[in-house]
């Protein structure tokens, strides 16, 4: 599927001379990373301070942690989620956001972690997971995601397009523009090895139509090891095939990131 005719484009204009020489699957004009995990996730295998280090080196302005909400299994307790303000929100030269990537856990787009904790965060993923929730229908699956697009405190859908939970994608994207909310394109769902293999071409419908309505989107590398922040590299095919322009990929901005996450509320 093609749904636009303009050139795509690479700009290089992002990164210090490091970052340069020791990036190879990056994208450089892609400047922030904020589906990135650390070893709290339980499956995940890297410390904060090494997954910052590595955004630091490959020249990333803004990083941000989302680790899964409790109901993950071998994730972390809720209070960890409650202290994040003992951590400097700049390390090692860049930008640092603490999040939580949050498990829908019904068909009204439900989280496992409560509105008054969730506000609290810098900013909030929210996503369809196998252990937290069984596999629904179409109409369900677009129901819950709408769900959690309309929660005031949730920022980001997480990895939409799992063949797991297929979505009404016209209504989902129509959904996300109403409510500032940002649809992720997720580097891991793209790896056949993923347990989310399979939805390529509904991801490009996404894309096409957050591009026909003038949705932004954001990339998420869904990092559970440091070597994979800021590798986008799977979706490359797709933004290339569907002309998507650089201004409606939020990760080539980091105040224009700041601003649309400004726009749902947060304490
Ligand atoms: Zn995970
Ligand atoms: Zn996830």
């Amino acid at each position: 599927m093609r749904c636009g005719k303009k050139a795509f484009l690479l700009i290089c204009n992002c990164f210090g001379k490091a970052g340069l020489e020791r990036i190879d699957k990056m994208n450089k004009k892609f400047v922030l990373d904020v589906h990135t995990h650390t070893a709290a996730s339980g499956h995940a295998y890297s410390t904060l301070d090494e997954n910052v280090r590595y955004a630091a080196d490959i020249g990333l302005s803004l990083l941000g942690i989302s680790d899964h909400a409790p109901k993950m299994p071998g994730s972390t307790h809720m209070l960890h989620f409650m202290n994040f303000r003992v951590i400097p929100r700049h390390m090692h030269g860049i930008d640092i956001i603490m999040g939580a990537e949050l498990n829908i856990i019904d068909s009204n787009g439900k989280t496992d972690l409560k509105n008054n904790t969730v506000k609290k965060l810098d900013y909030a993923v929210a996503s369809l997971h196998v252990p937290c929730i069984e596999p629904m229908d179409r109409d369900e699956s677009t129901s819950a995601i709408i769900g959690a697009i309309k929660n005031p405190y949730i920022n980001i859908i997480g990895h939409p397009c799992d063949p797991r939970y297929p979505l009404d994608i016209k209504a989902v994207v129509s959904a996300a523009r109403d409510n500032n909310t940002l649809l992720e394109i997720n580097n891991a769902s793209l790896d056949p090895l993923n347990g989310r293999a399979g939805g390529d071409s509904e991801l490009l419908e996404l894309i096409c139509e957050c591009k026909r309505q003038a949705v932004p989107i954001i990339l998420g590398s869904d990092a559970h090891f440091y070597t994979s922040i800021g590798d986008f590299s799977n979706i490359m095919p797709l933004l290339e095939e569907a002309q998507m322009p650089d201004e409606l990929i939020i990760n080539t901005d980091v105040e224009a990131f700041r601003a649309f996450i400004a726009l749902k509320s947060r304490v």
